[in-house]
């Protein structure tokens, strides 16, 4: 039987990337332990999960609509049997069905977790603290225990064309006390901030969201996989939505690439992209407290310095 159990969110017939980056994190830690793992789906993505996952277990409830976290708690609080770890995505809905499990099996849960190492035979997760000065190294205690690991820390495992796995479905019909509405996401096609390679962020400099344009502009020319953020007093001011907005109150997020356009770099905002690969920061300032931390800057107006930037990358 499984040792470790992947709770899945899907976007219809497919698995999310940072689910994706969750099954690549219990494969690496399947062969630690030398178990097995399998994964918790809804029945619409199982034929996907069957190509990625050695097992799967897919379900379907009452009425089929999408499950809240409420609902995929329920289930999978039912379905876990001999599992010694149990994880998800650290999504704002995964964490919101990993503290609903944690409750309804009393078992300890690691939330945002970044890695995980192995230490005379227990598993030592790592989870950043005090937006990001510290990395705490989290041993839990308990029979299942339930981690989230935040989107981009591990790769995106690979699917194989020729793997089919074994999969168990089951019906469940749950009374849940919330509803889930499915809105369509800010930013369209884009991917989510969580999951771009290139974030193009921009703060209070920008002056007003009708200067949003330039960034948009840079946003395109750098290709799909890139998406647009804020820093907070932005998403406050309502120029941008909330989804966007990085930080110790807003979203932890780990591209490759942070461009920080008028962005003067408050710790707060910082604690947001601690996990970034390399940081380029345009600020009129030259001593903004973001060329601190920025591997590269540009001292000067993002009026001229944004377009400008813009149309180099075009040109290539
Ligand atoms: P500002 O600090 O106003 O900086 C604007 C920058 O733009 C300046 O550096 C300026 O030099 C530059 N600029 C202006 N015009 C131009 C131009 N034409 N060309 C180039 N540069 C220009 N903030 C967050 O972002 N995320 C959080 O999660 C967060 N959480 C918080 C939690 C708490 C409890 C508190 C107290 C604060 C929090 N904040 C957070 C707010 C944070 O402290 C800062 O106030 C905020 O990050 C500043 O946003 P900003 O850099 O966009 O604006």
């Amino acid at each position: 039987m499984a040792k470790i159990l992947v709770i899945a969110e899907t976007n219809g017939a497919n698995l999310t990337v940072p689910t994706c980056e969750v099954c690549q994190a219990a494969s690496e830690l399947a062969n630690l332990l030398g178990e097995s793992w399998r994964i918790l789906v809804d029945h619409r993505a199982a034929d996907t999960a069957g190509r990625i996952a050695p097992e799967v277990i897919s379900y379907s409830q009452e009425g089929d609509a999408f499950s809240s976290p409420e609902i995929l708690a329920k289930i999978a609080a039912k379905m876990i049997d001999t599992e010694g770890v149990v994880m998800a995505a650290a999504t704002t809905s995964g964490k919101d069905m990993m503290g609903r499990l944690a409750q309804l099996l009393a078992s300890p849960l690691a939330q945002d977790c970044t890695g995980f190492e192995m230490n005379s035979g227990d598993i030592l997760f790592q989870r950043p603290m005090y937006g990001g000065k510290l990395v705490a190294s989290v041993q839990l205690s308990g029979c299942p225990i339930l981690v989230s690991f935040r989107p981009r820390s591990f790769t995106t495992i690979s699917t194989s064309a020729t793997l089919v796995a074994p999969s168990i479905h089951i019906k469940e019909s749950i009374l849940s006390k919330t509803t889930v509405k499915i809105r369509p996401r800010a930013g369209g096609e884009r991917p989510d901030i969580t999951e771009a390679s290139v974030v193009v962020s921009g703060g209070r400099g920008l002056q007003g969201p009708e200067n949003w344009y330039l960034l948009e502009d840079l946003l395109d020319s750098l290709g799909p996989n890139a998406a647009l953020a804020c820093s907070r007093p932005v998403s406050d001011e309502n120029w941008r939505p909330h989804s966007e907005h990085v930080g110790q109150t807003g979203r932890a997020i780990a591209p490759d690439l942070y461009i920080a356009v008028g962005i003067s770099g408050a710790t707060q905002h910082v604690a947001g992209i601690a996990g970034a690969g390399c940081i380029l920061a345009i600020n009129k300032d030259p001593e903004a407290p973001i060329f601190k931390i920025a591997d590269y800057g540009i001292v000067g107006d993002l009026f001229e310095v944004v377009p400008a930037l813009t149309t180099a990358i075009r040109a290539g």
